[in-house]
């Protein structure tokens, strides 16, 4: 049996048959032991806990209870979502033994979708960051090259679903931690509209701009995942109450008519001549299939960076506050006394990337610094909202690229916090206005580095930007192309 690579693939063989749920599963934790030494996307393996629930599924499916696409299927979860099964790092030595006491509601969908859960993925600490590199657990390699990054925040998630060691995982964007690894890795990656999926027992980094979504090898899986997971949830008050939608049966590659917006502004400089390259292609490729290509103006675009690094740390700043060393978290040895247990457990427990938000949050947040920071983000924000609001009145979409760049190399902007922020300078505007936006493959560089398109859509419509990815994706397969074998 060749292995399977997507969703749509492995339920074919499960309904048919063809393999069983706890076949499927112990070779994917045999693969993961075999190959994840060299590229680390995994912080904790679910060995026991997947064969059992491989069994239940193999089971209920047998019984003639088959649940859907995802019955049986071996995916995976960023280690943000909290699972009561098992610790929950968040990538994290300040959480590095927590068990939570319940599910969030991302984990328990897809359970309760018949998924089976291999483990909890690497990924950047408390998501700050866009190449993995800031892991408690140490750096993720991407596959297609393992001296490079993969991307961040979710990059083990990326990595693990390119090289096959999951069928499909589930990952957060703040500001791009969804998109850009899935670019990085040659995958497709999807940023639901703010609100569309249930934020309840995932791990807040900043809780205005945190949305889940999947990872995936495809569109159609992506659509798969999405279903599942979304959904109003009455634990998460910024959760919307409107009907769920079955993605995966309303795709459509049929995009006559619809007019795809060309930011002038996102072909920004310092944009790798390849990237851009490849993304005009692809913009072309729309037209081929019947979209309209209409250039637009986003005129505050420049500031989205600076908006986002005033706005995240402050939310950041006063989101950790509660990893005090008293309650679940790290506690230093020997404390002297309240303030110093507060002080060395938090200095001991987070990272440097997490400090400088801290640090830069608090600042932002202060008496004499609200006015001049943190509030004018917020007037900020607003126009860049009203952009988007005005983008709208002409086209059905925006597309750009993900990432101004393929990955880089390990180490390459460790150093550089400004150049790494620069990163996600083409998703965060996505974040900010609260939109739903896909990164799907768009080719290779020279040094067979994957390429993304970005696709951005209207607030709740993620059917049209699931479809334009979809047209684009089944009339160039780039999906086809796999990592070579690790070996
Ligand atoms: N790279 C961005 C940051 O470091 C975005 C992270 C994210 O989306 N979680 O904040």
């Amino acid at each position: 049996m060749s292995i399977p690579r997507t969703i749509k693939q492995t339920a074919t063989l499960i309904k048919k048959r063809e393999v069983s749920p706890t076949e499927l599963t112990d070779l994917f934790l045999e693969r993961i032991s075999v190959q994840d030494e060299k590229i680390n996307s995994y912080i904790t393996v679910w060995k026991k806990a997947a064969v059992e629930a491989a069994l239940m599924a193999e089971k209920e499916i047998s019984r003639g209870n088959y649940l859907g696409p995802l019955h049986g299927v071996p995916i995976a979860l960023k280690d943000i979502f909290v699972t009561k099964n098992s610790r929950t790092t968040c990538g994290s030595k300040m959480l590095e033994n927590f068990v939570a006491p319940y599910d969030s509601t991302v984990a328990e969908k897809l359970i309760a979708s018949g998924s089976i859960i291999l483990g909890k993925n690497n990924m950047d600490e408390f998501a700050m960051g866009s190449s993995n590199e800031t892991s408690y657990f140490g750096p993720v390699k991407n596959p297609w090259d393992t001296d490079r990054v993969p991307g961040g925040s979710s990059g083990g998630s990326a990595a693990a679903t390119a090289a096959n060691l999951c069928i499909a995982s589930v990952g957060t964007d703040t500001g791009g931690s969804i998109r850009q690894p899935g670019s990085l890795c040659g995958i497709v990656g999807m940023k639901p509209t703010y609100g569309r999926v249930s934020r309840f027992g995932m791990i807040a980094f900043a809780s205005s701009l945190d949305q889940a979504g999947p990872l995936t090898k495809t569109v159609e899986d992506t659509a798969i995942i999405l279903s599942s997971i979304a959904g109003h949830d009455p634990l998460d008050s910024t959760s919307v109450n409107l009907p769920t939608v079955d993605y995966a049966s309303a795709l459509s590659s049929d995009i006559k008519g619809l007019r795809v917006g060309i930011p002038k502004e996102y072909f920004v400089s310092g944009m790798d001549p390849e990237v851009e390259k490849s993304v005009r292609e692809a913009i072309v490729e729309l037209e081929t299939l019947g979209a309209e290509i209409v250039e637009i103006s986003l005129p505050h675009s420049r500031y989205a960076v600076s908006t986002y690094y005033i706005i995240a740390p402050s939310e950041a700043s006063s989101n950790l506050a509660r990893y005090d060393g008293v309650r679940y978290t790290y506690r230093c040895e020997e404390p002297e006394s309240l303030r110093d247990l507060f002080f060395r457990s938090r200095s001991e427990g987070f990272g440097d990337e997490v400090k400088r938000r801290i640090m830069l949050g608090t600042y932002a947040l202060s008496t004499g610094y609200y006015d001049a920071y943190y509030l004018k983000a917020q007037k900020v924000r607003t126009l860049i909202i009203r952009d988007f609001d005005r983008a709208w009145e002409e086209v059905d979409v925006i597309a750009s690229a993900t990432s101004p760049e393929t990955a880089f190399r390990i180490g390459e902007k460790a150093e550089d916090p400004l150049k790494m922020y620069l990163s996600d300078i083409l998703t965060i505007p996505c974040n900010i206005a609260g939109l739903p936006g896909i990164s799907v493959p768009c080719g290779f560089s020279s040094e067979k580095l994957p390429i993304g398109l970005q696709i951005i859509g209207k607030p709740f419509d993620e059917q049209t930007v699931l479809n334009i990815a979809y047209a684009y994706e089944q009339s160039t397969k780039w999906y086809e192309k796999e990592v070579a074998s690790l070996g």
